[in-house]
């Protein structure tokens, strides 16, 4: 029997080749960052890329002064090329259609400027407070309901992460700190390092949430560095994904999802109902069984929040039960998620 020591014994040494810039290793803490820079910022390219033609430039381009097209190298390469109809291309490929001005849909459709209590805190629920811990994204979900929000109204400095770190200081009621965005994983270890040393001195704070969509579209966002600060918090640690199709789930998203699972991360998922993307029964059930795969509990299938420039994603409100009604005929329980809509100044999501 060759045991694995002898087989290492009997394999030619492998034949080393000098390093050159070309093949030399990124440092791995510039990876992701190099992959966030070079993001696709151009629709023109976006189409070039992906081999849609001249029909689709001019919305793109329209679409694109509205809400800037951002789609790293990774996300793309998860998207078939030449189909218009493929799930990924449609969350991120700017049409004419969000141009269009649809009665109900507003530019700040959850009301958050009325629950802002501190530059880049939002305060909406008891026990929980939402720190915006970074404006960037990785990726512009083109349904996204910040897509209009003032972020450089809301990009504290220290000297302000101090003011909401009093916030929370002072009401004992509060239990969880979210870090959400934009993306809060956009911004680095050590600002985030920071900021999570200075919540878990809070001793009232029992739970740090973050909400991110940078696991799914760079998935070596989650790396040594991360880890390193999210592992040795005290906090419990939940992270809610964004996902909105079991195409999005690559292997390298599986491998990411267990490193973060191997850190005591609990990790859920919340999906937002999408015309064109995942409004079938199909989709939803393959969602849901992936999503378990990769050791992720659906949490919430969202029906869009009325943000203008995205309402032909709506899916309507019969539709959407009658889907999950379907959905609950082929899933198991702990596979289906909850089917909510968020209403301004309601105190929790609302189930539909
Ligand atoms: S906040 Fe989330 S949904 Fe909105 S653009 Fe960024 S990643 Fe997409």
């Amino acid at each position: 029997m060759i045991t694995r020591s002898s087989a290492l014994l009997q394999r030619p040494a492998p034949e080393t080749k000098p390093l050159t810039p070309e093949t030399q290793p990124l440092p791995v803490q510039a990876r992701w960052q190099t992959q966030l820079a070079g993001a696709i910022r151009d629709p023109h390219e976006l189409c070039r890329r992906l081999g849609l033609d001249a029909t689709w430039q001019g919305g793109a381009a329209r679409g694109h002064a509205l809400f800037e097209v951002r789609v790293p190298e990774a996300y793309l390469s998860r998207i078939r090329p030449g189909d218009p109809s493929d799930p990924l291309l449609r969350q991120v490929l700017p049409l004419i259609e969000e141009d269009r001005s649809v009665a109900g849909y507003v530019a700040d459709p959850l009301a958050e400027a009325e629950h802002t209590p501190a530059k880049g805190l939002i305060h909406k629920y008891a026990g929980r407070v939402l720190l915006i811990a970074s404006p960037a994204c990785a990726v512009n979900c083109r349904y996204c309901f910040r897509r209009h929000f003032p972020y450089e109204e809301n990009a504290p400095s220290r000297a302000q992460w101090e003011a909401s770190l009093d916030y929370l200081r002072e009401d004992a009621t509060i239990r969880e700190a979210i870090l959400s965005g934009g993306d809060p994983l956009a911004a680095n270890d050590r600002r985030l390092a920071w900021l999570v040393e200075r919540l878990e001195a809070i001793p009232h704070l029992k739970r740090l949430r973050l909400h991110t969509r940078l696991p799914v579209v760079i998935p070596d966002r989650i790396d040594a560095a991360l880890l390193d600060w999210l592992g040795a918090t005290r906090l419990q640690k939940v992270m809610v994904l964004h996902i909105n199709h079991a195409q999005e789930i690559e292997e390298a998203v599986v491998a990411a999802c267990r490193r973060l699972r191997e850190a005591g991360v609990t990790l859920l998922n919340q999906s937002v109902l999408l015309r064109g993307v995942n409004d079938d029964v199909d989709a939803l059930a393959a969602l849901s069984e992936r999503l378990f795969e990769a050791g992720i509990l659906p949490y919430y299938l969202h029906v869009l929040d009325p943000v203008s420039g995205a309402a032909h994603f709506d899916v309507a409100d019969d539709e959407a039960r009658a889907l999950v009604a379907e959905l609950r005929e082929v899933l198991p329980g702990f596979l289906m998620p909850r089917l909510v809509r968020e209403i301004p100044g309601e105190a929790s999501k609302t189930p539909l």
